[in-house]
């Protein structure tokens, strides 16, 4: 890197780190970005403090010579910059590209985890599995640490845990996971990949150079069709998971025991118990997945059934992933605030037998049709919130007239406590009222935390009233 000119896109949460590396580095950096306001002019002057050039308000325009161009994961690949910069042959690299390039080649090798739902979860129980093995590793990626921070630190990791988005994925044409899985594939980010077989494309790169094992889920084809379009190392095997009774290679679910056919010794003749379905948090049906994906990535690692067991049974889920909000007059509040696409909230649907589901906020161009037309026939009633309303409310009328609709027109801060006291009117003894809003929280929240932070203070207050309106 010494005297290289790099180009940093974006001065945001992957940018900032990127060029305080480069520069340390020895690399001639200069970040540019778009914005220009209060934050970014106080950002830039903490950045050229270290001698990194910040040019603000143009975030089109290739700064001459560069050499490199290292973009934050949400620049979109038809940036202008981008253009530019394939126009002149310069390479582009996201951080996790940047972070596998820095890395030391004999260093921990990474497990790696991507897919439309459930990575933060299944990465955070693959981790837990491998601390229950005693090795020493970390959850790195989207999930929240970058990979650069964990590359570059001097702390000895015997294996990494890796999530992967899309984006990042786009952006890391060398990256060469040990082992990985896709979870599952649906439409989503489309307005950023420009198409469902371009996102699929920058989903399937996690597989590439894969040296021990492609994990896919059997109920997704699509999965397992981009295992096999990937060039692996000789020897490379790809491993089924499902909630079936598993083939040899598969792991899967046989009386209510998580099984693996794929690396018992015997796998042709009987199957390894791993843990049981009582073990993972919550044991809904898509979590039950996540965690078979996470057991066959340790497996690959040479992991003991026993420690798969101890670390499913140590994983707490984040905030906000089917969380219990509390229980009143015999009806449970679930917050699955982070189901913020239709894919999500079809797991969490399917995974309740008579729901009061409150839904709804920005639908980023989803259609509800399907999910509506699955989860009609365990709806008590709905509670629609948000700006996107409509169209679920629509599709409601369409495939379950039936259902009773409270339709809250309103955004103010005390909507969520109106939704959740109508949610309970609509609630028999024995439901759940889920929230699972099968859209993003922007239009109303500051983001699904404080969305779901909101449902679980009005549950809060169904119990001791306050004085939320
Ligand atoms: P991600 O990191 O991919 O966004 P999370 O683990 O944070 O995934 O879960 C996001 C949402 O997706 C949650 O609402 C959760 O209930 C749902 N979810 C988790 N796993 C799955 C899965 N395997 N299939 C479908 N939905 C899932």
């Amino acid at each position: 890197m010494p005297g290289r000119r790099v180009t940093v896109a974006g001065l945001g949460v992957s940018g900032i780190p990127a060029a305080e590396v480069l520069a340390a580095l020895g690399a001639r950096v200069t970040v540019v970005d778009g914005g220009d306001g209060e934050r970014h002019r106080a950002q830039a002057a903490a950045l050229e403090a270290l001698g990194v050039a910040v040019r603000l308000g143009d975030g089109a325009t290739l700064p001459e010579g560069t050499e490199l161009i290292v973009t934050s994961p949400g620049w979109k690949p038809t940036s202008e910059l981008f253009t530019a910069a394939a126009a002149a042959g310069v390479a582009v690299w996201g951080d996790v590209e940047l972070a596998w390039r820095l890395r030391d080649p004999g260093a921990a090798p990474w497990l790696a985890v991507t897919g439309t739902n459930g990575k933060t979860t299944t990465v955070q129980m693959l981790a837990s599995i491998l601390r229950a093995a005693g090795l020493r590793t970390a959850a790195v990626g989207n999930i929240g640490t970058p990979v650069l921070d964990v590359v570059l630190s001097d702390e000895p990791y015997d294996v990494l845990a890796v999530e992967l988005s899309s984006y990042q994925l786009h952006w890391a044409p060398s990256v060469r996971p040990h082992s990985a899985a896709v979870l599952n594939l649906a439409p989503d980010h489309l307005d950023w990949h420009g198409s469902m077989a371009a996102y699929a494309a920058d989903k399937g790169r996690i597989y590439e150079g894969n040296t021990v094992a492609c994990v896919y889920n059997l109920a997704d084809p699509a999965t397992e069709a981009l295992v096999r379009e990937a060039d692996v190392e000789e020897g490379c095997r790809a491993i089924g998971f499902g909630l079936g009774s598993p083939r040899p290679s598969e792991l899967g679910v046989v009386d209510g025991i998580l099984v693996d056919r794929a690396f018992a010794p015997e796998r042709h003749t009987t199957a390894q118990e791993l843990a049981e379905v009582s073990d993972v948090n919550p044991p809904a049906p898509h979590n039950i997945a996540n965690a078979l994906a996470a057991a066959a990535l340790a497996r690959a690692f040479g992991v003991a059934p026993a420690a798969v067991r101890d670390g499913l049974r140590a994983f707490r889920p984040d905030a906000h992933r089917i969380a219990h909000a509390g229980t009143v007059d015999d009806v449970t509040y679930i917050d699955d605030s982070k189901a913020t696409n239709t894919h999500a909230a079809e797991a969490s649907l399917a995974a309740y037998e008579h729901i009061v589901w409150i839904a709804g906020g920005l639908a980023k161009g989803a259609i509800f049709d399907e999910l509506v037309t699955g989860a009609a026939k365990r709806l008590r009633g709905v509670v629609l919130i948000g700006a996107d309303r409509a169209l679920i409310g629509e599709a409601l009328a369409r495939h379950a007239p039936e259902v009773p609709v409270v339709d809250l027109d309103r955004t103010d801060t005390g909507a969520m406590a109106a939704a959740v006291r109508a949610a309970r009117d609509l609630a028999r003894p024995g439901d759940t009222v889920l929230l699972a809003p099968a859209c993003a929280s922007m239009d109303m929240f500051a983001n699904y935390n404080v969305r779901g932070d909101a449902f679980a203070e009005a549950v809060r207050d169904l119990r001791a009233p306050g004085t939320g309106q």
